[in-house]
């Protein structure tokens, strides 16, 4: 998936998407598949209306399975969705159901850890909250220099970074692309990186 830097409170930051509900579909459907295989499938649901979350809770998994077949592992995705679209519904909607105050039952939800959750919660709810994962562990440890826990590198970025919407989409989407494109958990391409000059491990060779 590629990042496009956006105004602060835009979908399209993610993708392209047009949408919460289309970020949140997408959310389910990417795990383990290619992101043109999701675009596909996303843009098929808009044509029949069913790029809502509420919408899709109306389906029966069969119905939803079907709609997603060509995506890798759609029947535990199709549960997985639907189980959540009944959730939303409950809630009183995805709009209501995005916010930081629902995070444990988001993640108490299969198929959402805390990255999925806090980058939900970031780009389809627009709460500023700043996801960790494994890239950001991976680039701050050898930006900085010292192990990192995932933890411990969402603390720094929280405490270094102003607490505003566009900076924490910016920063989460800047850290991805590097982690994809340079930061390689085995052999870096440091040449290429333009973090290099300001990079420990890349001067001095520690991690
Ligand atoms: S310079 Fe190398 S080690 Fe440092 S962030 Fe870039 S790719 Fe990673």
């Amino acid at each position: 998936m590629g990042w496009i830097v956006s105004d602060a409170s835009s979908f399209e930051w993610w993708g392209g998407l047009k949408t919460a509900h289309e970020i949140t579909i997408s959310a389910f459907l990417v795990q383990m598949t290619r992101w043109e295989s999701v675009v596909k499938v996303i843009n098929k649901l808009r044509e029949k209306q069913l790029n809502k979350i509420e919408n899709l809770s109306k389906l029966s998994v069969e119905d939803l399975e079907k709609e997603i077949r060509s995506i890798n592992f759609y029947k535990t995705k199709a549960r997985r969705l639907k189980a959540f679209a009944d959730k939303v519904a409950e809630e009183g909607g995805l709009e209501n159901f995005l916010k930081i105050e629902k995070r444990p039952i988001l993640l108490s939800m299969e198929g959402i850890g805390e990255e999925t959750a806090d980058s939900l919660l970031l780009f389809a709810g627009n709460n500023v909250i700043f996801p960790q994962s494994e890239y950001l562990r991976r680039v701050m440890s050898r930006v900085l220099g010292k192990k990192l826990t995932k933890s411990g590198a969402k603390q720094i970025v929280e405490e270094k970074l102003n607490k505003d919407l566009f900076e924490y989409k910016l920063f989460h989407a800047g850290i991805v692309s590097i982690g994809k494109a340079f930061c390689y958990t085995n052999n870096p391409n440091c040449d290429k990186c333009f973090l290099k000059p300001v990079c420990r491990k890349y001067n001095y060779e520690t991690l």
